[in-house]
């Protein structure tokens, strides 16, 4: 939970730590990765306003979706605009850490200039253990390469049809972080495909 002061009144708003903990130990910055929508207070008022300097305060931790290290899982991470924060960072600690026997990766955002550069070169990852896929539903309705990435017109919703029989269905963890009927939607698939909820963690943004 973040907390500051705009119009001198104390607004505080819940945001995931982008960061991971190696990193926050090791150089004492935590990063914060927040959606800006013009007008809302909190998130334009970090963005347009805030100056190097201005001061944060961090209070109680907020939301449920906790990541756990475990021995070798697959992981599903599925996430919409601001949801792809905690995913970052699981995904980062997943990657660095090497413990995990496959990744798949799945992200929504209206357009492709809504993710900054740091971030898309993280989602246009895929090698033999890991597996990204972006999509865009408010871009041309085509799949497009740009530079070397592969992106797809569309919502999450429709590819999980196809991608979930080929996954396991267990040694699995699924994270799912976003808007609140994504977050239902998507559930509700896994569920109806067999997943026991105890694989599913997830967070309503
Ligand atoms: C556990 C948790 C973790 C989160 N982590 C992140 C994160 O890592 N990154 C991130 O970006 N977000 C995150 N969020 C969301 C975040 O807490 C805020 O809700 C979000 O940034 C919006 O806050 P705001 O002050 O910018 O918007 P607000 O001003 O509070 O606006 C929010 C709502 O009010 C409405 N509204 C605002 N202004 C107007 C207006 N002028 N007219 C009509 N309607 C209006 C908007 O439609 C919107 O629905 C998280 C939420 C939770 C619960």
């Amino acid at each position: 939970m973040l907390s500051t002061t705009i119009d001198e009144k104390i607004v505080k708003r819940a945001y995931s730590i982008a960061s991971i903990s190696s990193e926050c130990i090791n150089t004492w910055i935590i990063s914060f990765c927040i959606k800006r929508v013009e007008w809302w207070v909190f998130s334009s008022y970090t963005i347009d306003v805030m100056q190097i300097g201005d001061v944060f305060t961090i209070q109680w931790p907020a939301g449920r979706m906790v990541y756990t290290p475990m021995p070798a899982q697959t992981y599903l991470l599925i996430s919409v605009w601001s949801g792809l924060s905690p995913l970052y960072s699981i995904y980062n600690q997943l990657i660095v850490s090497g413990n995990y026997t496959q990744i798949y990766n799945l992200f929504w955002e209206r357009f492709l200039s809504h993710i900054p550069a740091s971030v898309q070169k993280v989602l246009e990852k895929s090698h033999d253990r890991v597996w990204s896929r972006t999509y865009f539903s408010r871009e041309d309705e085509k799949n497009y390469i740009w530079q070397s990435w592969i992106y797809h017109h569309g919502y999450i919703q429709a590819w999980l049809h196809d991608l979930l029989p080929t996954l396991p269905r267990d040694n699995i963890q699924i994270y799912i972080c976003g808007k609140p009927a994504m977050v239902d939607e998507v559930t509700d698939i896994l569920l109806a495909s067999g997943y026991d909820k105890a694989y599913i963690h997830s967070e309503k943004y």
